[in-house]
């Protein structure tokens, strides 16, 4: 029943780490999850490469975008979207009553920085969105030089979807100057799925005070209060055990394995995959562009991804269809999070022999 993932999250978790989800319950308002809670800040704020605050909501990173963008709107938000994930930065705003205008790129494509240029100069904007790594069509937005845009214009605040990326690849939020930065445990982070944080930079802080209707579980200005005046809480009771998990897979991440040698791991695994796929198929986005993170292929051959599915499943694998309309036109395998080099060469070998290539 039980399958190794390849799938764009969840991901694998490693045995340990699952286990830490069973630690006995303490108060949400002791000193001990306020220690938690600040341990955790500590050890986020290195694989984030930031001083900010870090704020950590008991939900999915779909939370933290609602919470995001509808905190730190006050004029209008420019929404860059390079697929479903980018899109659905605009859906949240519509309907929270957030004004917004969504610039798409044709599937495949990235946000340029002459792109984000051209909508800034028009001053009607106060708040940006990126999608850094687009889990539907595999790509990754060159961050570094939207950044150079995005300085140029200190009243914008800056806001990045890193769910499908943070702590595979880096992302230095205070060198890039991004004002929140989101990510969920299931994806590179490799934890089961229920818990969502970003970081605020004190720029966002001062937004937040302007806002007028921030709703009520997701409005950061509270988030970030609780951090403040109690020392280091959640607003609720947080899910206490995604914090015990995260806690451990941090020293993990930070200790054991070291950030570098995570990044190094995950830009091998990337650059084996693509490989792969343009040697059988064809890489879906735009050469230059494609995601450390996982990789989306264009079914050049027509295969049925579905019955590649089921014949990996036998073997105990399991990878990712197109998301949407690239269903069937594209898959996806993942390589974040736990997975090794040996496992992408035994999932590629297994297609390679599923399909007689
Ligand atoms: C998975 C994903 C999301 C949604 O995150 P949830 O934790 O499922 O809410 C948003 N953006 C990107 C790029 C993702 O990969």
């Amino acid at each position: 029943m039980f399958k190794k993932l390849f799938i764009p999250g969840p991901t694998q978790v490693h045995p340990d780490v699952l286990a830490k989800m069973g630690t006995p319950m303490i108060s949400h308002r002791g000193k001990d999850a306020s220690d938690l809670q600040r341990r955790l800040t500590e050890k986020m704020r290195k694989v984030m490469f930031t001083e900010n605050k870090i704020a950590f909501s008991t939900s999915s990173g779909t939370g933290l975008m609602e919470g995001a963008i509808r905190s730190s709107t006050l004029k209008k938000a420019i929404v860059f979207s390079v697929g479903a994930f980018g899109d659905r930065w605009a859906e949240v705003a519509n309907l929270n009553g957030v004004e917004c205008d969504l610039h798409r790129e044709e599937a495949g494509n990235p946000t340029m920085p002459e792109t984000v240029e051209k909508y800034l100069a028009t001053g009607k904007y106060d708040t940006v969105t990126i999608t850094h790594n687009e889990t539907s069509t595999g790509i990754m937005n060159p961050v570094e030089a939207i950044s150079e845009v995005i300085k140029r214009y200190p009243d914008v605040l800056w806001l990045v979807d890193c769910v499908s990326s943070l702590a595979g690849a880096k992302v230095e939020v205070d060198k890039l100057g991004i004002d929140i930065c989101i990510t969920s445990s299931q994806k590179a982070l490799a934890l089961p799925p229920g818990l969502a944080l970003c970081s605020i930079s004190p720029k966002a802080e001062a937004r937040f005070e302007k806002v007028g209707n921030k709703g009520y579980y997701l409005d950061l200005k509270n988030l970030v209060k609780y951090i403040d005046k109690k020392d280091h809480q959640y607003t609720s009771t947080p899910s206490l055990s995604h914090m015990f998990a995260l806690d451990y897979q941090l020293d993990r991440i930070l200790l054991e394995e070291g950030l570098e040698t995570r990044f190094l791991r995950h830009l091998e695994m990337a650059e084996y995959t693509i490989n792969w796929a343009n040697k059988y198929f064809e890489v879906f986005p735009m050469g230059g562009f494609e995601s450390l993170t996982l990789t989306t292929i264009k079914n050049t051959r027509g295969i049925s991804v579905k019955d590649l599915n089921d014949a990996l499943g036998k073997r105990g694998m399991q990878i990712s269809n197109g998301y949407g309309d690239l269903k069937e036109k594209t898959f996806r395998i993942a390589h974040m999070g736990e997975l090794q080099m040996a496992d992408m060469v035994e999932v590629t070998d297994a297609i390679t022999e599923i399909l007689k290539l």
